[in-house]
């Protein structure tokens, strides 16, 4: 029975499907390769059915100091000693049972997020992906000799930092622990890694995948609150690294509390991302590119195209094009193989989407399509929200300035190419941001103009594990992803070395 009175097959089928995730797991933090109970407990709900799913140890700062303690002991004792190429063959092993339980995990991350089943699967491919890449990368690190004179033999050496924190978001909590673990595993480190309390349930379960491949505290998880869990690997005197990825007003106060050990930090934080559909545009690849920047996971994008800049000649065109892909969008239980959009991920952020649209009508903007709740009555118990898109949007309003993170789009229009950069680079983020044009010169005039860390032409994503990502301006500092991650778990030691004249 749903908190609305109404009996409806979407929670039965949920209910089961908990019960088959979950079955003869324990869903407690993971520290020195066992299961960690916790005292407190808390559980993450199903956005469908508002069900709880699961009970899930409730760590606190102190289950972190044993995490760190943990993690250092297996530093020293082995982790530290092993080879890239040791390192290497355990990853790609991890990542193969990872594999083998695709279906397990991805059904988990579904329940969890609320994303449609066939996203969650495709974001599960790309964690295991991600490991994959570091795997390989585990064996090409190089330290350098450095010419200077017959006198002295100098060289530089990679080393890891020992024990890094990773901090990681609810909306895509498996893909963003492997942005963490895959580089921090490869450059030689342990980690404590935190999963946001919405989501944790994959987290948990990879870590436990990962018993005996690792040796016991490589990886441990530590479930738990923002400011008791995430506050203290912030500020940890036993972690030499943090990597966080979230909101920008958390990446803040991390950055703040690194600060005090004078901890390296990577941020990735959040956006508010432009995309300009130029006059000569394909656009339906334009409109297709902004659909699936603001549509996809329900608009929980950390560089969601929120911003469509569209040139005044095609802006009728285009945005009859993408009001009909909004208009196709089929709203549904994440579990049904058709659905494509599925619930916000919690609570609070339905009431802040909710909010946003409130705002943009009040602000003046006109509500093009969408804005309120399916009309399906078993959908009622969850955080849906329809495709929603403004039109009549001016640069200055809050639904064009501020992060939605929903289905939520905004479009604006301009006449100049210096205009369309101007309006797309006036934002405190720079995360990512697209360009539909058929020109060449265009494009790369425009991606060298736009100031992102990510630029794409006539798509959106895919985010592929061989390359940076991340942000400039308030959208972060540091890149995950591609070789240059490894930079950063990893710092340079400089050996001189006298050479004196053999004297035999
Ligand atoms: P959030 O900032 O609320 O939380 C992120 C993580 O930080 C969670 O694990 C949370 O428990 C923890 N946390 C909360 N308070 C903390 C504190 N005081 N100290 C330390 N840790 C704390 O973000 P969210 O709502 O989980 O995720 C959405 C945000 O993440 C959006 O802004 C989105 O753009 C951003 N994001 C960015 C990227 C990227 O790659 N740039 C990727 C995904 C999400």
């Amino acid at each position: 029975m749903g908190a609305n009175g109404i009996e409806s097959d979407i929670r039965d089928r949920h209910l089961n499907a908990h019960e088959r995730a979950t079955a003869n797991l324990e869903f407690a933090g993971w520290i020195d390769g066992e299961t960690y109970a916790g005292t407190d407990q808390f559980a993450p709900r199903d956005p469908v059915t508002d069900d709880p799913i699961v009970d899930v140890a409730m760590c606190t700062s102190t289950d972190v100091d044993t995490a760190v303690d943990a993690a250092w002991d297996a530093f020293d004792d082995e982790w530290s000693t092993a080879g890239p190429a040791d390192r290497a063959a355990a990853i790609r092993e991890w990542a193969g049972v990872l594999a083998d339980h695709l279906e397990e995990l991805t059904l988990l991350e579904s329940l969890d997020t609320g994303k449609p089943i066939g996203d969650a699967r495709g974001e599960v491919e790309g964690m295991i992906r991600t490991l994959e890449y570091y795997a390989s990368l585990a064996r090409t690190q190089r330290g350098a000799h450095v010419p200077t004179g017959e006198d002295v033999h100098l060289y530089t050496r990679h080393e890891p930092f020992g024990v890094v924190g990773g901090i990681v978001p609810w909306n895509f909590p498996a893909w963003v622990a492997a942005w963490k673990l895959g580089p921090a595993l490869a450059a030689g480190n342990t980690a404590v890694l935190k999963p946001a309390k919405a989501t944790p349930l994959t987290t948990i379960r990879i870590a436990q995948l990962s018993k005996a491949i690792f040796p016991d505290g490589v990886i441990n998880v530590v479930p738990g609150s923002g400011a008791g869990v995430g506050g203290a690997i912030a500020d940890h005197d036993g972690i030499r690294k943090v990597s966080f990825t979230g909101s920008s007003a958390v990446g803040r106060q991390v950055m703040e509390r690194a600060a005090e050990t004078v901890t390296p930090v990577t941020l990735e934080l959040g956006s508010k991302s432009p995309f300009i559909v130029f006059p000569d545009a394909d656009l339906d690849r334009a409109a297709n590119a902004v659909a699936d920047g603001i549509f996809y996971s329900t608009g929980e994008i950390c560089d969601a195209f929120s911003r469509a800049i569209v040139h005044e000649d095609v802006y009728d065109e285009f945005l009859d094009r993408f009001l009909e892909i909004a208009r196709s969008h089929v709203i549904g239980d994440p579990l049904d193989p058709e659905t494509t959009l599925g619930p916000l991920t919690t609570a609070s952020q339905y009431e802040t989407v909710s909010e946003y649209i409130d705002t943009g009508q009040r602000e003046g903007a006109t509500l093009a399509f969408g804005g309120g709740r399916p009309d399906d009555p078993d959908l009622e118990d969850g955080w849906y929200v329809e495709p929603t898109v403004f039109t009549d949007v001016t640069p200055e309003m809050r639904i064009a300035r501020e992060e939605i993170f929903g289905p939520v789009q905004t479009v604006l229009s301009f006449s100049e190419y210096d205009e369309a950069i101007e309006m797309a680079n006036d934002t405190e983020y720079g995360l990512a941001a697209g360009i539909g044009t058929e020109r060449t010169s265009l494009a790369h005039n425009a991606a060298a103009d736009l100031e992102a860390g990510v630029v794409y032409v006539n798509e959106y994503g895919p985010i592929l594990p061989d390359a940076p990502y991340g942000g400039v301006k308030q959208s972060g500092v540091g890149r995950d992803l591609g070789e240059e991650a490894l930079d950063h778990y990893r710092q340079t030691k400089t050996v001189y070395t006298n050479i004196d004249e053999p004297s035999l």
